[in-house]
């Protein structure tokens, strides 16, 4: 815990956690009582000297805070105000941030300090960037002066998607770019022998890792959780509505006890279900709301379409070939709709990439890629696989069909109008989903308004090129014999 800062003075005082600092010497103490004060270590991880750390000469760097000038707003934080170390604060001023988001603001104050958070954020308010942040000023803070071991992580951040723990450890990469911290993660889909590889050649202090694969690391050994600092538990509705709680609990019971580790969760939602987790898991923690308005309706222009089944594809082709439409994503249900969707776009000669559960990760990695680049126009995705993607810059979302469940019609719109730039969503509403329309508006507590599309926009579509004959017969075989072989299954473990 740091002893530099102020105790919060509308806070009741807490009993400071022994963080970092106190930390080390448990460290020293834990392994000694374990090995039988034998020099080896009692995990038989690989050794690592501690890294050298730079002499002050050496770590000053030319940037300094007069090249990150902002001025004060009222209403406002900013990060100036904070006492974040300059190597954040340069990777901050890179990334072009220059006043916290409502999520930071509020979040940052107790989380620098050592609290433990409950924070209901949803994807697109910075909350990544908030917990981050107080993980790199708690780590940079706190160096471990100690002996180090492969695979013994600091801070741990545990997310229920692929697509998710990839996001969080690019943003943590850039934060952490003049800071000697590493960075890892473990995804399922992904090569086993090349994460622990990676692990066993460098240190590791923060590790992003979607659960089960987590697991598998801590079961062979190949990854420590016992003297985690910091633990975040991102996106828990998700994790409960995928059935990940039991390997969660499994996770958390390798970390250290709540009372010695720092805990910061985050859900899109407050159901009864997150907050009995949130008090299990977490020790006095600060409660900060920060409301799904906040990404919905601030900087998105939100229009629905009336449409039948048979206009879609019609009013999906016509907006892409709209001058103001640079990058879209489109969402449908389910995986058999995206998958046709995206053949059809493709055969009108859209760049266009595909990102559902069907698809290898390696490959989903690529077209995440090739869609950040603009190399693809077009992504088409359902909830599970689009869901978290953090991608600045998108300029349209279109709903194919509506979601069945209303949060995620906010995830979705949240792709754009990211940062306080603005985006546009379009929904189509059929006589089929448009009964989905009024929960959707009771959560983001607007009225959505039906529009006739403009009449330019349900031009017909010219004819698509022949569907290639290798693409043809692998798609058939993902379809079956007259129908389709997932049966038009739902992405995920949801519902
Ligand atoms: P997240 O909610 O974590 O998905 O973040 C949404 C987007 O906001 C990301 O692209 C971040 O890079 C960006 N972002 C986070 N914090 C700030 C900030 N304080 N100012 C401007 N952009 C931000």
């Amino acid at each position: 815990m740091s002893g530099a800062k102020p105790a919060e003075s509308a806070a009741p005082a807490k009993t400071p956690k022994p963080k970092s600092g106190g930390k080390s010497a448990s460290r020293g103490d834990n392994a000694a009582k374990k090995s039988g004060g034998k020099s080896q270590h009692p995990h038989g991880g690989k050794r690592h000297h501690q890294r050298k750390r730079k002499s002050p000469q050496e770590q000053a760097k030319p940037w300094s805070l007069d090249q990150f000038k902002v001025g004060p707003q009222e209403g406002k934080t900013r990060f100036h105000d904070l006492d974040l170390p300059l190597e954040l604060m340069h990777a901050i001023a890179d990334l072009g941030f220059e006043y916290c988001s409502p999520i930071q603001a509020q979040s940052l104050p107790h989380t620098l300090n050592g609290h433990d958070m409950v924070g209901k954020a949803q994807t697109g308010t910075g909350k990544t960037a908030a917990f981050l942040l107080s993980i790199i000023d708690d780590l940079m803070k706190h160096p471990i002066e100690a002996e180090r071991y492969a695979g013994e992580a600091r801070a741990l951040i545990i997310a229920p998607t692929r697509e998710l723990v990839i996001q969080i450890a690019d943003d943590a990469k850039a934060l952490t770019k003049y800071t000697d911290l590493k960075v890892h993660t473990l995804v399922g889909g992904m090569d086993y022998g090349k994460q622990q590889k990676h692990l066993q050649e460098s240190l590791v202090d923060i590790l992003v890792a979607t659960p089960g694969r987590l697991l598998d690391f801590c079961g062979n050994r190949d990854v420590y959780l016992d003297q985690i600092e910091v633990l975040v538990i991102d996106e828990a509705d998700r994790m409960l509505d995928m059935g990940f709680i039991p390997q969660v609990k499994r996770i958390i019971r390798q970390t250290p006890k709540k009372s010695h580790r720092q805990t910061l969760l985050f859900s899109a939602t407050f159901t009864d279900d997150v907050l009995n987790l949130a008090e299990q898991w977490t020790d006095e923690p600060r409660r900060v709301e920060i409301e799904p308005e906040s990404v919905a309706t601030d900087t998105v222009t939100q229009h629905v379409y009336l449409a039948s089944t048979d206009e879609k594809y019609k009013l999906l082709y016509n907006i892409l070939k709209q001058d103001e439409v640079d990058s879209l994503i489109v969402f449908a249900n389910r995986r058999d709709e995206c998958r046709r969707l995206h053949e059809k776009l493709e055969r009108h000669g859209f760049s266009a990439g595909l990102l559902s559960g069907e698809i290898a990760q390696n490959k989903r990695v690529k077209t995440l890629d090739g869609f950040k680049s603009g190399k693809l126009k077009v992504l088409v995705a359902t909830d599970v696989a689009g869901r978290g993607i953090h991608i600045d810059g998108i300029s349209h979302v279109v709903n194919y069909t509506l979601p069945e469940e209303p949060e995620d019609y906010v995830h979705r719109i949240g792709r754009t109008g990211r940062a306080g730039k603005s985006g546009t969503s379009i929904s189509f509403a059929c006589e089929d989903d448009a009964f989905r329309l009024m929960p959707i508006q009771e959560l983001v507590g607007s009225h959505l308004r039906c529009e006739q599309p403009p009449e330019e926009l349900l031009s017909s579509t010219p004819a698509m090129a022949p569907r290639p004959r290798r693409e043809e017969s692998s798609s058939r075989d993902n379809r079956g014999r007259g129908g389709r072989r997932d049966g038009g299954r739902r992405e995920g473990g949801r519902r």
